[in-house]
């Protein structure tokens, strides 16, 4: 599943290609992709321009002349971008563009959305409007007070983006390994001053991921060619029997809540 630093890849890859280019087409292959009545979809989307490109936690967000373009890739949506008109059985939806070229969406397990707003509503939208906040912008009081609320381990509570948007499942692992803290240990026994620390190891692992293009684990590969190499500094996630780089015990995999989880338990002992 693409994770913030590569959906963060994605916009500004896009906005090198499509920005002030002007929709004159919508072709939608799998109505169920989009999340608003498919005909208005594609009506309303001619004439509009790409204006900018931008992402609220996970979503992308096009804004055009009258509205935005909400897109949510999920688990394995992409874009790629043409100068002719191509379509294979994994594209549900091509955008042309008044210069010929094109953008399509393509996505092999079709979970991704795609949805309209009015510029007025964008934080009304049902893709965001329960988000929590990103790491960069939330204090430790206002994850503190997030987290006290809940009993379910710390991993599982930063995995949930009505709590902190945009953290995914490597991203939770390194940043707990950082913090020292066991993805085990309940939310609401997670101090204030380690609430500052998990917020400031979090922003440190996105900036590098984003500046290093995010990770290509499992399917995921970012739009257009763009691979992440983010995943060769890893420190935990995907390490399983390798040496802890602070301690040089053995690396273990767990299960928490379902979800495969990396850690040092001499490091993360607490
Ligand atoms: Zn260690």
């Amino acid at each position: 599943m693409p994770e913030l630093p590569e959906v963060e890849t994605v916009v500004q890859t896009l906005k090198n290609l499509i920005l002030n280019k002007k929709i004159i087409k919508v072709d939608v292959f799998w109505n169920n992709i989009i999340s608003y009545d498919v005909n208005k979809f594609k009506d309303e989307l001619i004439n509009q321009h790409i204006i900018d490109i931008k992402r609220i936690g996970k979503v992308i967000i096009f804004e055009l002349d009258d509205y935005y373009m909400l897109s949510h890739l999920r688990m394995e949506g992409k874009y790629y971008y043409y100068n002719k008109y191509v379509k294979d059985k994994h594209t549900h939806v091509i955008f042309s563009f008044d210069d010929n070229s094109f953008l399509n969406y393509h996505d092999t397990r079709k979970f991704g959305k795609l949805s309209l707003s009015f510029k007025t509503n964008l934080m009304n939208h049902p893709f965001i409007k329960d988000m929590g906040k990103e790491p960069f912008d939330i204090t430790s009081q206002e994850l503190f007070d997030k987290l006290k609320k809940k009993s379910i381990p710390i991993k599982t509570a930063l995995l949930d983006q009505h709590i902190i948007a945009g953290l995914g499942n490597i991203y939770v692992d390194e940043v707990l390994f950082l913090s020292k803290i066991n993805p085990l240990r309940k939310a609401n026994e997670v101090s204030i001053n380690e609430c500052q620390t998990i917020i400031d190891n979090c922003i440190i692992t996105l900036n590098k991921a984003i500046a290093l293009g995010g990770t290509t684990i499992r399917s995921y590969t970012s739009s257009l060619g763009v691979t992440g190499r983010f995943q060769n500094e890893l420190l935990v996630h995907t390490k399983e029997n390798e040496a802890c780089p602070v301690c040089h015990h053995r690396i273990i995999k767990i299960k928490v809540h379902g979800r495969g989880t990396y850690l040092c338990p001499h490091c993360q002992e607490k």
